[in-house]
């Protein structure tokens, strides 16, 4: 098996029917590039950076940003790598600071994310600085997480174009025209998929954090890992009308959550209307078996008929019972 999954690696994926399907990987630290794309990643689909701010005892510098998306993006060449501003807070809090932390009652619903980047904003033009000036070494694109309102998203823009009007000031080169994203991953923002549509390059869901809103249901408390359900009516609704939303303004969608690496879903997203997604780099192999061996009016059948059911067991199971009929 293994074998014949290594032989899969380099090989493009392609349905049977012959849509080429985009299969990304999700990185944490720059040395897995190399690992991401030996597997035969299209790219990196979300680069997480928290990683910067994590480790240390110290506030990253703009060169220590610097370093670590340039040594991406040289790595990756031609090839995509969506870059997503710091994401810290709740889960993913540096020790040193904490007590900043402490005092939230629900630091899941408190100062995270986009909404500390929005308060921070010296730190946060500092990524961004780095992010436009590494971009000019290959083919990135940024991407701003847990975004909840129009405001937010437009509020992150008018400070990137501030940081583009600074370097070019500076005489610092920089890159101008780069792709900027969001996060799909809080109700609200499926909800104004529409809105959003018009207004960004491109979308990224995040399952992991859109599962634990929809379902108000920690994502890291064992005590309701049991209503913690990819396979929830609601989450594929949820899917459904940002596909829809996208489709209609013509702009890409990936799934990047821990859902597009598990291979039960991929003839479900691609039903969907899904034609690339991020994953962890070491199922990208199984999950361009199943692409390769499904067409995508079986992909539709299979997603129309998930949709009828209305339990997350029902759903799981059935999608589990189809994938080992496809291989
Ligand atoms: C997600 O929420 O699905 C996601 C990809 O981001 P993270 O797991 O880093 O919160
Ligand atoms: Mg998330």
């Amino acid at each position: 098996v293994t074998e014949r999954l290594e032989s899969l690696e380099q090989s493009e994926s392609q349905t049977q029917d012959g849509e080429r399907i985009f299969t990304l990987g999700n990185i944490e630290f720059p040395e897995e590039v190399q690992q991401c794309i030996k597997r035969g990643a299209d790219g990196v689909g979300l680069y997480r950076t928290e990683f910067l701010y994590l480790g240390g005892n110290r506030e990253p510098t703009e060169e220590d940003h610097y370093d670590a998306y340039t040594q991406v993006l040289k790595a990756c060449g031609e090839l995509p790598v969506v870059i997503r501003t710091l994401d810290i807070g709740a889960d993913k809090v540096p020790a040193r600071i904490r007590d900043r932390f402490a005092q939230s009652q629900n630091p899941m619903l408190g100062l995270r994310s986009i909404r500390l980047s929005l308060q921070g904003t010296p730190l946060f033009k500092v990524q961004l600085r780095a992010i436009l000036r590494a971009a000019v070494h290959g083919n990135a694109r940024i991407m701003f997480p847990l975004v909840s309102s129009l405001l937010e998203f437009r509020q992150a823009k008018m400070i990137l174009m501030d940081v583009m009007e600074d370097l070019e000031d500076e005489g610092i080169a920089y890159c101008g025209d780069i792709p900027v994203g969001m996060m799909v991953e809080v109700p609200s923002a499926v909800i104004l998929a529409e809105e959003f549509a018009r207004e960004v390059d491109f979308f990224s869901i995040g399952t992991n954090d859109l599962i634990q809103y929809t379902l108000a249901c920690d994502r890291s408390d064992p005590s309701v890992a049991n209503l913690y359900r990819s396979g929830d009516p609601s989450i594929l609704r949820m899917i459904q009308m940002v596909m829809k939303a996208a489709k209609k303004h013509d702009k890409p969608v990936t799934v990047c959550g821990q859902m597009s690496s598990d291979p039960r879903f991929v003839p479900l997203l691609l039903g969907l209307g899904l034609r690339q997604l991020s994953a962890t780099p070491h199922a990208l192999s199984r999950l361009k078996e199943v692409i390769r061996n499904i067409s995508i009016p079986e992909a539709e059948r299979i997603a129309a008929h998930a949709l009828t059911l209305d339990l997350a067991r029902d759903v799981e199971h059935y999608l589990l019972g189809e994938l080992g009929r496809i291989c």
